[in-house]
């Protein structure tokens, strides 16, 4: 039995209009002699809505009811589909977390998916029908309604296909696919055809507004192929696969750039173990993210320079947590707001020598200063001025010969 799960997020079924070219896409695999599958999403802006309500209510309402509230949306849309495919002549409907049961464990509001019953989806599949199921949203053992966290219904579609050894499972959604760069900063961004599930990862400032990351951790765990491709455009999409699927000898699959960072250093911050931890102690409990952290080797192994950047919203909050810090001794500190990190990121990395140096000297012709380096087994981040981060993306882009 060929099986494909289709995922439809959020803009996908935002219209009644767009639910019904939807079912035209889920009919269309139907025909191809497949047994069909379909996750879905809430309309889009249904979700926020619902936390807006939550909100009004309470500043404080309770966890377990929230995800009653907040899956509702997907109830919705499912129905909607199913409706539709009955309207055309398909046999249909729509299936909830509990129905079926997706079972999850973990806190409310950010449950993961432990396992997905097969039996009474099989049956249906087996009459020939098409079972429309809620993304988001499972059950837990005290039969209570459990939701995955924002964006979650691609981890619902991914867990499902896992469950069912799923041949495809497609995330339909409003973008072609992945691109070499975000194609709003640059125009000449290109569709990637296939990209490893660790750089996908690793794009999560890209592949975030794709799919959620969880997901694509989801994905890569069970060795799920996903496609991600536009449910308006008919072309192909991108191909999110494990890293032996990419037979092209490209070096860099994809650059991604942040622009809205800020840097923190402490000079002349004591030597000795534990300094670093009751540094980030505090930021952590803070729930500050800290991205980049670079420590120089002390000179004369008493005082040593460090230097971490954050988001730039958190700037004020972060001065105020190290300046009121006790257990920390430093000669003075340094915040700049107005950097930004550029990221060339891909496997080809880690067999091709050189490829360090080809970034620093294309950012060097341009008088581009690297202020921080970082880098990963298939990552290179720089920091930089954020006023040359269109440059920077620029120059790297047709360095490594993206756009071709
Ligand atoms: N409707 C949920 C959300 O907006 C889940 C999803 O879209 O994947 O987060
Ligand atoms: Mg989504």
């Amino acid at each position: 039995m060929k099986i494909v799960v289709l995922k439809f997020g959020g803009t996908s079924v935002g219209t009644i209009e767009k639910i019904k070219k939807v079912t035209d896409i889920i009919i269309e695999h139907k025909k191809k002699k497949n047994k069909v599958i379909v996750v879905s999403s809430a309309m889009s802006g249904v979700t926020n809505d619902l936390i807006k309500k939550s909100k009004q209510i309470s500043n404080n309402f309770i966890d377990s009811e929230y995800d009653v509230l907040v899956s509702s949306g997907e109830q919705v849309a499912c129905s909607l589909i199913a409706g539709r495919l009955n309207h055309k002549g398909f046999k249909s409907r729509s299936w909830l977390g509990w129905q079926i049961p997706i079972f999850t464990n973990g806190p409310y509001t950010n449950s993961r998916i432990q396992q997905v019953n097969k039996n009474k989806l099989l049956r249906f599949l087996k009459e020939g029908g098409i079972p429309i199921i809620t993304g988001f949203q499972g059950v837990n053992m005290n039969e209570r309604v459990t939701t995955i966290g924002r964006g979650g219904s691609d981890a619902s579609a991914i867990m499902i296909a896992k469950s069912f050894k799923a041949q495809r499972c497609v995330i339909y959604t409003d973008v072609e696919g992945v691109y070499t760069t975000d194609p709003n900063k640059l125009k000449k961004a290109k569709k990637i055809k296939v990209i490893s599930y660790e750089e996908m990862l690793e794009m999560a400032s890209l592949g975030a507004k794709v799919m959620q990351p969880v997901s694509i951790q989801d994905a890569r765990l069970n060795r799920i192929n996903i496609e991600v491709k536009s449910s308006f455009i008919k072309k192909p999409g991108t191909l999110i696969t494990k890293r032996t699927n990419l037979n092209d000898n490209r070096i860099i699959t994809g650059i991604s750039s942040t622009h809205n960072d800020a840097k923190v250093t402490l000079v002349g911050v004591k030597d000795r173990p534990g300094v670093a931890a009751s540094i980030f102690k505090p930021l952590s409990i803070n729930s500050i993210n800290v991205d980049m952290v670079v420590q120089n080797i002390s000179p004369n192994g008493k005082e040593t320079d460090l230097t971490f950047t954050i988001k730039a919203e958190d700037l004020n909050k972060t001065k105020k947590i190290i300046q009121e810090n006790k257990s920390i001794k430093f000669k003075k500190v340094l915040f700049q707001k107005g950097v930004s990190k550029i990221s060339i990121i891909g496997v080809g990395m880690i067999t091709t020598p050189g490829v360090t140096f080809r970034m620093f000297q294309a950012l060097a012709n341009k008088k581009i200063n690297i202020q921080v380096i970082s880098t990963s087994e298939i990552k290179i981040s720089v920091l930089i001025n954020k006023k040359d981060a269109k440059k920077a993306l620029v120059t790297l882009h047709k360095e490594f010969k993206l756009q071709e």
